[in-house]
C-alpha cells in the first residue's frame, strides 16, 4: 500500500503548497482521493499514471478538495482516455461538472459516470475481489465524506521446496493458494498448510477530512493502518475549530488513539503555521506514531 500526498494545505494554493489531492495504491488499484487546484502538476511532477485511475473520491464541494476536477476530466478526453472514469462525490457535483462541459460544448470521448452520495451512515460505495471502500460520515459545513479503503485477503503463497517435495502436479497449485487440500502425484492427501504461507495481512487506509471532531466515526475506522485526518488547527487557534467544523493536531491524535490505529498522518494545515513539527509535537502528546504529510511526499506500508 503506497499513499503519495500531491496536496495537503487548507483554503487557497500557494507557492509552495496545493490543496487536498492524494492518490492511494492498493492491491493494484489507483484511487485519487479529492482532487484540489493543481492535481494535474501533482500527478505529473510525482511521475503518476494517471491513465491508471479509475476512481476518483471527493469528500465534499469546497473548492480547494475538488477545483482541479474538470481540468483532469478534460486532460483525460485530450489523451484520448477510453477507459471509464468512475466519480464517487456529493450529489451535486454531477451538475456543476456538466455544466462547465455544456457551455464549452465539450465532451468525453470515455464514458463518466457520477456515483452521488446523500447517505448520512456509512455505506459500502465500491466492491471487488481485491478491495471494498466505505464511507466514513463527516461533521462538517457542507455534506462530507471521508473514505475508508480496505484490502481483501489475498491468496496464500506457494512455498516451492514444500510442494516440490510432496510431490504435487502444477495443476493444483491454484487450489493450494485458495487454501484446498490437493492429492498428491502419489495419490496422497496433501494438507495445504504444509506446503503454502499465510497471505499477507490485509492492509487499510481511512482518510477523515474536513471534520470537526467525531468521535463516532471511531467504530468505523477501529484498528485501520493508517489514518490520514485532518489537523487544521493547533490547540492555540483551538477556538477556531469549532465554528469552522475543522479539527486541532490533538483532536485527530485523540481519534487516532480511540480508534487504536498504527499510524497517523496529519494534514490539511492552516496556512497560518509556518513551523508543521508543531503539529506533529502537539499529536505526540496523545498518540505516538504520528507522520506529517508534505506535498510530494510518499509513504510506503508493507
Ligand atoms: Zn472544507
Amino acid at each position: 500500500m503506497k499513499l503519495t500526498i500531491l496536496g495537503c494545505f487548507s483554503a487557497t494554493p500557494r507557492k509552495d503548497t496545493n490543496p487536498t489531492a492524494q492518490v492511494l495504491e492498493i492491491n493494484n488499484h489507483l484511487f485519487l482521493i479529492d482532487c484540489g487546484e493543481g492535481t494535474q502538476v501533482e500527478l505529473r511532477r510525482n511521475k503518476i499514471k494517471f491513465a491508471r485511475i479509475k476512481h476518483i473520491f471527493i469528500s465534499h464541494l469546497h473548492g480547494d478538495h475538488y477545483f482541479g476536477l474538470v481540468g483532469l476530466i478534460s486532460t483525460f478526453r485530450l489523451l484520448t482516455r477510453e477507459t471509464e472514469l468512475h466519480i464517487h462525490c456529493p450529489k451535486g457535483l454531477k451538475e456543476v461538472i456538466t455544466l462547465q462541459m455544456k457551455l464549452a460544448d465539450s465532451w468525453t470521448n470515455y464514458p463518466l459516470f457520477f456515483h452521488e452520495l446523500t447517505s448520512d451512515t456509512s455505506e459500502l460505495i465500491f466492491e471487488d475481489d481485491r478491495v471494498e471502500v466505505w464511507t466514513i460520515p463527516l461533521d462538517h459545513r457542507i455534506y462530507t465524506n471521508g473514505f475508508l479503503f480496505k484490502e481483501k485477503e489475498g491468496e496464500r503463497h506457494l512455498h516451492m521446496p514444500s510442494v516440490i517435495e510432496a510431490n504435487i502436479d502444477m495443476a493444483y497449485y491454484n487450489k493450494l493458494k485458495q487454501g484446498h487440500d490437493v492429492l498428491n502425484n502419489d495419490g496422497v492427501l496433501i494438507d495445504h498448510k504444509k506446503v503454502t504461507l499465510p497471505p499477507k495481512p490485509p492492509k487499510s487506509y481511512a482518510f477523515c477530512s474536513d471534520t470537526a471532531y467525531k468521535e463516532d466515526i471511531v467504530p468505523i475506522i477501529k484498528d485501520v493502518d493508517v489514518l490520514y485526518h485532518e489537523a487544521t488547527f493547533l490547540e492555540k487557534n483551538a477556538h477556531l475549530a469549532p465554528k469552522t467544523k475543522h479539527s486541532t493536531a490533538k483532536e485527530a491524535a485523540l481519534i487516532a488513539k480511540k480508534a487504536n490505529v498504527k499510524t497517523l498522518i496529519l494534514g490539511h494545515y492552516s496556512t497560518r503555521y509556518d513551523d508543521l513539527n508543531e503539529f506533529k509535537l502537539e499529536a505526540q502528546t496523545i498518540f505516538s506514531s504520528v507522520k506529517l504529510a508534505r506535498d510530494g511526499k510518499q509513504f510506503i506500508f508493507d
